[in-house]
């Protein structure tokens, strides 16, 4: 008998652990207000603070496959198999929303989706981050565009285009005016009508592949990373234009390189026999 309630206990937990599990929100969500944690390396709520801010937060510290990573060189798999970036997004509504740390255009409705492995990652949103997170071989560059991407089942794919000084961004160049009207007032947010993710050009058919994290809190990870290889330009008024709407009086909203331990980075090159 006390054999049988046991056993009976048993399922009933393992019955809650379960529903618990199930029901566990979707995480590969990036937070919406950013105040309660900064980018002061020496700061009470910097960078290697942030796993210790919220029980949630936890894998900022702990975990094991943190993004951003530098991208070297010598540890890169050149490989042809992982195919060319699927892009189908289409014009849809946005708004822009100062995060306290970032401006993110968010979508309101369906933006297209890129397609990796047979999942189709819908876009959510899009927000820079200035100087560059990633890095190649050591190099940070002025600014890094991240487009995040969500599946059906909540997992995050991000693709991350990086900036260097030089030529006017066209995209950018396309939201100055709502860049510039968010700048002037205390609005945390402004609609921008419908916004086509095309324009986001990337110029090259070349990637980086790896799996990371988000680089804000909860730095949820399983996060699939695609980071075009071609290093596009920004002017320097452009990037001071995307920190100035922050108002949050710091210079930097990159996070500090994570360790690699051990993972591997891939880079798609295209067969010699598809031309460009
Ligand atoms: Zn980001």
């Amino acid at each position: 008998m006390e054999k049988k309630i046991s056993t009976y206990l048993f399922s009933c937990i393992i019955f809650f652990v379960a529903l618990v599990l199930l029901s566990s929100p979707v995480t590969s969500q990036e937070v919406e207000d950013e105040s309660e944690f900064d980018y002061n390396k020496y700061g009470e709520r910097g960078p290697d603070r942030w796993g210790e801010l919220k029980p949630e937060w936890s894998a900022c510290s702990n975990g094991k496959m943190q993004s951003p990573i530098d991208l070297l060189n010598e540890r890169v798999e050149v490989v042809s198999y992982l195919g060319r970036l699927k892009r189908s997004y289409k014009p849809s509504n946005a708004t822009l929303k100062n995060r306290g740390h970032d401006m993110m255009l968010s979508f309101k409705s369906e933006a297209g989706s890129i397609e990796i492995n047979g999942t189709e990652y819908e876009l959510k949103q899009m927000h820079w981050h200035s100087p560059s997170e990633h890095t190649l071989d050591g190099f940070r560059f002025d600014l890094e565009l991240h487009m995040v991407h969500e599946s059906q089942d909540g997992r995050a794919a991000v693709v991350g285009i990086m900036y260097k000084i030089g030529r006017p961004d066209s995209f950018l160049l396309s939201l100055r005016d709502q860049l510039e009207k968010i700048t002037g007032t205390s609005e945390k947010e402004t609609p921008v009508g419908v916004i086509d993710p095309r324009e986001v050009k990337i110029g090259s058919r070349k990637y980086y592949r790896y799996l990371g994290s988000l680089t804000t809190p909860p730095c949820t990870e399983n996060v699939v990373w695609t980071i075009v290889r071609k290093v596009r330009t920004v002017t320097k008024e452009q990037v001071r234009l995307l920190r100035v709407a922050v108002h949050d009086d710091s210079n930097t909203n990159a996070r500090p390189r994570q360790p690699i331990n051990m993972r591997t980075v891939q880079l798609y090159r295209p067969n010699e026999k598809e031309n460009y």
